[in-house]
């Protein structure tokens, strides 16, 4: 399912929206969640973008093992040094509501498993 690339997370990126943004680097970006579902609620997303991870392609290895380093040097910045979770919403079912490729950091508090 290929929608709009344009989405919210891209005007954040191009700083026409304002967001919380606690990382930054060529490739990726990393921001709190507007609507946080723990007390720590970070999430990182490539500045390409990528609608959701079914879109992601051979050409994107490198960049989502980067987005998984990034995502572990965020958690660990934010304190979470007793766990935390990374969760990528991938279409409808897992109900993604922004297709711009994103990782959610979750932690702070003990954390349900499974999830809804
Ligand atoms: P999804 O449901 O697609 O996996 O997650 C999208 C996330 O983006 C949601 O947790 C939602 O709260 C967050 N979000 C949506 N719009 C904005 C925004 O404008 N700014 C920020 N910081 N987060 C947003």
């Amino acid at each position: 399912m290929s929608q709009s690339t344009d989405t919210i997370f891209s005007k954040i990126i191009r700083r026409e929206i304002p967001a919380d943004i606690v990382y930054e680097d060529d490739l990726a970006l990393a921001f709190r969640d507007v609507n946080p579902q723990a007390p720590v609620h970070i999430l990182v997303i490539p500045k390409k973008p990528i609608p959701q991870l079914a879109e992601a392609n051979g050409d994107d290895g490198v960049l989502l093992g980067h987005l998984l380093l990034v995502a572990k040097q965020v958690a660990e910045k934010a304190g979470l040094t007793n766990g935390y979770r990374l969760v990528i919403n991938n279409g409808a079912d897992a109900g993604q509501t922004v297709y711009h490729l994103h990782l959610h950091i979750l932690g702070g508090r003990q954390l349900a498993w499974p999830p809804g």
